[in-house]
């Protein structure tokens, strides 16, 4: 039986090959920069490249490889073989990939969305398996979800379901790169609490933390480190963020009555001053009926959840 499977995670910022087989066991990765979307034909050169060195080192040829998986950041065709919009990979938009890396390596090629991609990763090597009913949350620079419903990924009619970074939290509120106003992503993101504090300051407040910084350096990520130093500021940007993210899940447990809800992203890697005030949104916000019935968890895939999520669309696709 074929046992091993390709996994290409193409991001905004950089892009991952991996090799892993039908359990989830990573053999090995290549990592390189995504170059900003700009360069398709040198990212597609280096991912072949990538491909043929893992195999070649790992000392396997691509008829013992199942299927290659393609995880990308943006909408997918109903074939699933051609990236309609990526906002973050312009050069890529209307760029079928499956039958190129098929004529190279002559294997299966299965294209997906990166959030439904990682619920599958989930489905097949996380807190998802066995269970009929879950989304898979990612809170990194955006948010975005898959979701599996009666043990199916629900695309939707035109592959976009899940989109639940730009569901209204507060009705023409802040600009959200979208172009509406308002969506859950502009509110409880990464980039959202880092602009959160930038507002703040901006009008008048002085913490001391982010003194020597400038501005525009001020990110989720430096809000985190803040937070965690007991910058009070820094604290309830994302406390205020963790509710917003709150009432959005709320709002899922309410509409589609999951087992469980996975977070995932950046933003779940340190949770103190999280966490809390988050669940304690949920609990306010959701239909008791549905909460009672659903668990809130970490995704335990961690680092590994777009390579996992990668490769999942492979054995999702032979299913
Ligand atoms: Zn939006």
């Amino acid at each position: 039986m074929k046992q091993w499977m390709i996994g290409v995670d193409i991001g905004g910022t950089k892009i991952a090959v991996s090799l892993g087989n039908r359990k989830g066991k990573l053999l090995g990765k290549k990592v390189f920069s995504a170059e900003g979307g700009k360069k398709r034909r040198e990212s597609m050169r280096r991912i072949r490249l990538a491909i043929a060195d893992l195999l070649s080192v790992n000392q396997l040829t691509s008829r013992q490889v199942l299927g290659i998986g393609v995880a990308v950041p943006g909408a997918i065709d109903s074939q699933r073989s051609m990236i309609l919009k990526s906002p973050n990979l312009p050069s890529w938009e209307h760029f079928s990939i499956a039958p190129v890396l098929k004529r190279v390596f002559h294997v299966p090629v299965f294209v997906e969305n990166d959030a439904n991609a990682a619920a599958l990763g989930e489905r097949y090597f996380g807190s998802g398996r066995g269970v009929g009913n879950f989304l898979y949350v990612t809170v990194s620079t955006g948010i975005g979800s898959g979701i599996v419903a009666n043990g199916e990924l629900l695309r939707g009619e035109g592959g976009s379901a899940g989109e639940i970074g730009h569901m209204t939290i507060v009705p023409n509120g802040i600009h959200c790169d979208c172009g509406k106003r308002g969506c859950l992503e502009a509110y409880a993101s990464g980039t959202a609490i880092g602009k959160a504090v930038q507002r703040a300051i901006r009008k008048g407040a002085k913490p001391a933390y982010f003194k020597k910084m400038r501005l525009s350096n001020i990110t989720g990520q430096t809000v985190t480190e803040a937070a965690r130093a007991g910058d009070q500021l820094a604290i309830q940007a994302r406390q205020k963020a963790a509710d917003f993210l709150g009432i959005g899940l709320a709002n899922v447990i309410n509409l589609l009555n999951p087992r469980c809800l996975i977070l995932g992203g950046g933003v779940m890697e340190h949770v103190e001053h999280f966490w809390e005030p988050m669940m304690k949104a949920v609990r306010r916000e959701a239909w008791p009926m549905a909460f009672r019935n659903c668990k809130v968890l970490r995704s335990r895939l961690g680092n590994n959840v777009g390579d996992l999520g990668a490769l999942a669309l492979v054995l999702e696709g032979e299913k």
